[in-house]
C-alpha cells in the first residue's frame, strides 16, 4: 500500500464519520470474517428508561426507588441513569450513599440510609456479597434470592424484551424494575450491509439471555452470547479467533474494551467511553453502526484501488 493511496482512504473516513488510528489497520479490515457486537449502547441507543417497578409483599414503591435510586445515581452505567431519573422524578431528592461499589456488568451495592442495597442482576444477590465493609442489617455472605412473585415479574418482563433488575436490601429480595432500551433506527441496515459483505454478526452482552434474543430479532442477528461478564468478553473474542475466525468486534463501554483491543479490528461507537475510544483501532464518531460497514467497505476499496 502506498502512503497516499491510504491518505486518502482516512481522509474520505473521515468525510464518513469514521476516524482511522493508522494505515495498518486498513490491512486486515480484508481479511474480517465475524463481527461481534456489544448489545447496550452500540445496537441499541443505551437511552433506557424505567417502566415499571414491581414490590414484593407490601413494599413502599417511593422507598424502593429511594434506595435503588440513591445507589445507581453515584453509577454512570445507562441503566443507573435510567434508575435514577426515574426515581429522582417519583421518589424526590435522593440520599447520599456511603460505601458505594460498583460491581461491573452485575449492579452496584452500596449503603443507602443504614441499609445494605444491592441493585442489579439477580446473580448478583446471589453471590451473597453483603454491601460495604460491615454488615449492615444482615448476614454476611448469605446468597440472597427473588420470592416467587418477583421471579414472576421478571420473567414477564424479559420476555417482553425489557432488562429486569433486582433490588434487595437487609437480605430481601425487595422488587424488581423495568427498564428497557430501543433498537437504534440504523442498526437493522448496518446488519444487512455488514452480511453483504460477507461478515457474519455476533451479538455479545452481559444482558439476559432473552433480552439479548429479542434485540437480535429485531436487528436479523442469529447467533447470540449472552449473560458475559465484562471480563470474560475478552474471551469470547479469543476463542472465535482460535477457531480461525478474524474479528471484529464493535464496542462502547469500559467493559469492552479489553475485548476491542483483542479483536483483529476494534471498532469504537464515538459516542461511547474514552475506554473503549482508546482500545479501538477505528472510531465511528456518530455512533451509527452503518458506518462500520461503511469503514470495511471503505478500506477493502482502498486497498484493491492500490494493489
Ligand atoms: P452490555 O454488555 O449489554 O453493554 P453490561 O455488561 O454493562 O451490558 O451489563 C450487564 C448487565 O448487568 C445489565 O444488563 C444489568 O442487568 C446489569 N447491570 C450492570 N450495571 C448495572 C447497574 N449499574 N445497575 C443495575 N444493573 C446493572
Ligand atoms: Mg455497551
Amino acid at each position: 500500500a502506498t502512503p497516499t493511496a491510504l491518505m486518502v482512504g482516512t481522509g474520505r473516513g473521515a468525510q464518513l464519520g469514521i476516524l482511522i488510528k493508522g494505515p495498518e489497520v486498513l490491512e486486515t479490515t480484508r481479511k474480517v470474517d465475524t463481527i461481534v457486537l456489544d448489545k447496550t449502547g452500540t445496537v441499541t441507543t443505551g437511552r433506557m428508561a424505567l417502566l415499571a417497578v414491581h414490590t414484593a409483599g407490601g413494599e413502599d414503591e417511593k422507598q424502593v426507588l429511594r434506595l435503588a435510586g440513591a445507589l445507581e445515581h453515584a453509577s454512570e452505567h445507562p441503566i443507573a441513569r435510567a434508575v435514577a431519573a426515574g426515581a429522582a422524578a417519583e421518589a424526590g431528592p435522593l440520599p447520599a450513599p456511603e460505601d458505594f461499589a460498583n460491581v461491573p456488568g452485575l449492579g452496584v451495592r452500596g449503603v443507602v440510609e443504614g441499609h445494605a442495597v444491592l441493585v442489579g442482576r439477580e446473580k448478583l444477590l446471589g453471590m451473597g456479597v453483603p454491601p460495604g465493609p460491615e454488615p449492615v442489617g444482615g448476614p454476611r455472605g448469605r446468597a440472597i434470592t427473588l420470592p416467587p412473585a418477583l421471579e414472576r415479574a421478571k420473567a414477564q418482563a424479559e420476555a417482553a424484551g425489557r432488562t429486569a433488575i433486582a433490588v434487595a436490601w437487609d437480605g430481601e429480595a425487595r422488587a424488581v424494575l423495568e427498564v428497557a432500551d430501543a433498537v437504534k433506527e440504523t442498526s437493522a441496515e448496518a446488519i444487512l450491509r455488514l452480511r453483504a459483505l460477507g461478515l457474519t454478526p455476533i451479538l455479545l452482552t452481559g444482558d439476559n439471555k432473552a433480552v439479548a434474543e429479542s434485540v437480535a430479532r429485531e436487528v436479523g442477528i442469529d447467533q447470540v452470547i449472552a449473560e458475559v461478564l465484562p471480563q470474560d468478553k475478552v474471551d469470547v473474542v479469543k476463542k472465535l479467533q482460535a477457531e480461525g475466525r478474524t474479528v471484529a468486534m464493535v464496542g462502547d463501554g469500559v467493559n469492552d474494551a479489553a475485548a476491542l483491543a483483542q479483536a483483529d479490528l476494534g471498532l469504537a461507537m464515538g459516542t461511547g467511553t474514552d475506554a473503549a475510544i482508546e482500545a479501538g483501532d477505528l472510531t465511528l464518531v456518530r455512533g451509527d453502526l452503518r458506518a462500520a460497514a461503511d469503514a470495511i467497505r471503505l478500506s477493502r476499496k482502498t486497498l484493491g484501488t492500490i494493489k
